[in-house]
């Protein structure tokens, strides 16, 4: 519960200044602008009063109770100021002050203190090295916070890790004139952290709407039961940052995170059901009409237009995401030919002209409520001197207070003449852009997150047929040996120990054996060498393929020569010919499980790039969604009179590797490349395993 922070009763601010030009001041400005509702304790040795508030010698003179305490004295001082905090009795303290674990040595220790001094005196931490938290509710007006933008009250609440991140997004939603709930940027998050935050207001029955923006993940495990459960409530605008290798550098040095390029999060925040967004324009736009509109319940886009370029424009954006505009009943299309104009278009999208007035909007915006197909209405509205553009607004807010399907307006006009429209609408709840591709992304995230809503999962299928002794002790085997990939030989019988297919193999040390071993599998046959210190066997010509029986003999003599300092021995595999060559891996993420990968495998797969991932463990409609996820799916599915792949088998190999890994986490890395798939059987030829 963070009510103490949230609905403080009382703030006490340690190192309150009588500065203007500084935190300890700023922050108290801030309360009473705001008008705070409850009581200032200023807590300074050296002063009187703070803006006219009476201050403290220390805290632990203030005569009433604290629910919460800003610290913004210097690093060193704050473990004994939480001390202090503790024994008047605060519940929670927002360190505002920098110089802890984001500089590393010192300040991880002095870290360490504050989170000590605070169980030992149960009293919560947010921060250190943040901003604060705002809390709009009238009955609060929390401004806990140093920074400059008042928020108007409103149902969206926003956790950035960044500050600056977050006071970016408060000025925009400041311009684009919609309130907030609560607000939150916590810094370092050494106690209070984004999944209490996010569970805090899936509970909050006046946030409608979470915007988040993560640098890294702390704890990625913890993030991802909140997320999901909050995500099944209320829609969560997620926003990643430090994606590249560069940018991930920057966040090691920002908040203390580890620097390595991170694909995870936005794995998580899919799986977690957050609508994902890469751009904040983007996704200050889509909040807006997630604050106002209900969720849509499909993809079918009903549009009403009175121009017809911008609604093509729409048009394209909807059809791009995969959102449709499905044709109107004849039903529909005869009330619509009654009741608009001759020249009026009745299919969607509905022209109703430049001249259509009040009635025909109002005909319009009925029948596509009526519609059963239609899930979402998109009114692309210009405003012609010509027409009483009033009262359209005033009809379209009428129809919107139904809140049966949600409404986007694109309302293209001249904002210093058109004033009395523009606040019927906004005044209306119906979200309004000023351009048709803005608005149809809004209505597009809305879409997504149903589409993540809806989307049915599955159980994760436990294999039991798999021998996971015989496996763990492989694995150790090769771990106390030093190895860090494990032989062809214990990743060939590992593979099989969990009924992942492999191809016909034999482990041989010389040229008869080899022979002996092609006569078993049946030729033609591969040759491979196999040597601890040999990786990539294709790069130094450890492959022969396709060859006869009467052939191993010199194939084998031949590696023999070329490989002497490797000592290596041979792998004789069945040769299979045709078939797609596809890639599955997996790799151990800190903090998570493994990552899984799919798609086009074999040589190439560096230069081709088609490969999709997800998290592990995985369900087989999760399997099914990454095949069809890659671009080069219909290879699997079949093209041009070319069959497709056995894709059951696929997704079965999918979940026993995700099991595979899930069971043996002293896995790293693995890679099977390339299986080879036919129409009616699938076969790893290659596989690589890091312990
Ligand atoms: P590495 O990845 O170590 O270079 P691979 O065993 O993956 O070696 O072999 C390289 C390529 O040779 C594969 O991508 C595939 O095209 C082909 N290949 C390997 N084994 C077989 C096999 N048993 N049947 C058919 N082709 C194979
Ligand atoms: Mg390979």
């Amino acid at each position: 519960m963070l009510d103490a922070l949230y609905k403080p009763k009382s703030v006490a601010i340690i190192g309150a200044s009588t500065k203007e030009l500084s935190i300890g001041n700023r922050i108290i400005k801030n309360l009473l602008d705001f008008g705070y509702k409850g009581t200032i304790y200023p807590v300074n040795p050296k002063a009187d009063e703070v803006r006219g508030i009476k201050a403290y010698g220390s805290i632990l003179d203030v005569p009433g109770e604290v629910d919460l305490a800003h610290i913004v004295i210097p690093n060193k001082f704050v473990p004994q100021a939480v001390e202090d905090c503790g024994k008047k009795g605060a519940k929670v303290v927002i360190v505002n002050s920098a110089g802890f674990k984001e500089i590393g040595g010192e300040g991880i220790q002095l870290e360490e203190q504050v989170i000590e001094k605070a169980k030992e005196y149960n009293i919560r931490v947010f921060g250190p090295n943040c901003q604060g938290i705002i809390n709009t509710s009238p009955n609060v007006r929390a401004y806990c916070n140093f920074t400059f933008t008042k928020p108007e009250e409103g149902c969206i609440s926003i956790v950035a890790q960044s500050g600056g991140v977050g006071e970016v997004i408060n000025q925009r939603f400041s311009e684009l004139d919609i309130g907030i709930r609560m607000y939150a940027s916590n810094g370092n998050a050494c106690d209070i952290s984004i999944p209490e935050i996010i569970r805090y207001w899936g509970d909050d029955e006046q946030t409608r709407v979470i915007v988040l923006h993560v640098e890294n993940l702390a704890n990625p495990k913890e993030f991802m039961e909140a997320a999901k459960e909050v995500a099944a409530k209320k829609p969560i605008l997620g926003m990643k940052t430090g994606r590249t290798k560069e940018g991930a550098k920057a966040v090691s040095s920002h908040t203390g995170g580890l620097a390595k390029v991170d694909i995870a999060t936005e794995l998580i925040f899919k799986k977690c059901g957050i609508v994902t967004f890469r751009d904040q324009e983007e996704l200050c736009q889509a909040a807006v009409a997630f604050a106002n509109q209900p969720i849509p319940k499909g993809r079918r886009v009903g549009v009403i237009t009175n121009t017809g370029g911008p609604a093509i424009i729409a048009t394209d954006e909807f059809i791009d995401a995969g959102l449709e505009l499905p044709p109107l009943s004849s039903k529909t299309q005869k009330i619509l030919k009654e009741k608009l104009y001759s020249a009026a278009s009745i299919n969607n999208p509905i022209d109703v002209l430049a001249t259509g007035g009040t009635e025909h909007f109002r005909a319009a915006m009925d029948v596509l409520m009526d519609e059963p197909q239609i899930d979402s209405i998109f009114i692309n509205f210009v405003t012609p001197f010509f027409v009483d553009t009033d009262s359209i607004s005033k009809e379209i807010v009428e129809v919107n207070k139904s809140h049966k399907k949600p409404i986007i307006c694109n309302l293209m006009t001249d904002k210093r003449q058109w004033t009395e429209t523009i606040g019927i609408l906004k005044n209306g709840g119906v979200p309004c852009y000023s351009l048709p591709e803005t608005a149809a992304r809004a209505l597009i995230s809305m879409t997504r997150y149903n589409d993540l809503k809806a989307r049915e999962i599955g159980k994760i299928t436990k294999f039991n047929d798999v021998d996971r002794e015989k496996t763990r002790s492989i694995v150790q085997k090769a771990k106390k040996a030093a190895r860090e990939f494990l032989s062809q030989e214990d990743v060939n019988s590992l593979l099989e120990l969990y009924n992942i297919p492999v191809a016909k193999w034999k482990l041989v040390n010389n040229d008869t054996e080899a022979t002996k071993a092609a006569q078993e599998i049946g030729s033609p046959i591969v040759v491979k060498v196999d040597a601890e210190s040999i990786v990539h066997k294709s790069d130094v010509g450890g492959i022969a393929l396709n060859i006869k029986e009467e052939d191993v003999k010199s194939v084998v003599e031949d590696m023999e020569k070329r490989f002497a300092a490797e000592k290596p021995r041979f792998f004789i595999q069945e040769f299979l010919s045709g078939g797609r060559e596809l890639i599955i891996g997996a790799k151990a993420e800190e903090g998570l499980g493994h990552l899984i990968m799919f798609g086009i495998g074999g040589i190439y797969v560096e230069v081709l790039k088609d490969v999709v991932f997800d998290i592990t463990p995985i369900t087989a409609a999760e399997a099914k969604e990454m095949l069809s996820s890659i671009k080069s799916y219909p290879l699997l599915s079949g093209i041009r009179g070319e069959k497709g792949v056995d894709q059951k088998k696929l997704v079965e190999i999918l979940q026993r590797v995700s099991q595979l890994v899930t069971e043996m986490p002293m896995i790293q890395e693995l890679d099977l490349n390339p299986i080879i798939a036919y129409e009616d059987r699938v076969v790893v030829v290659d596989a690589r395993i890091k312990i």
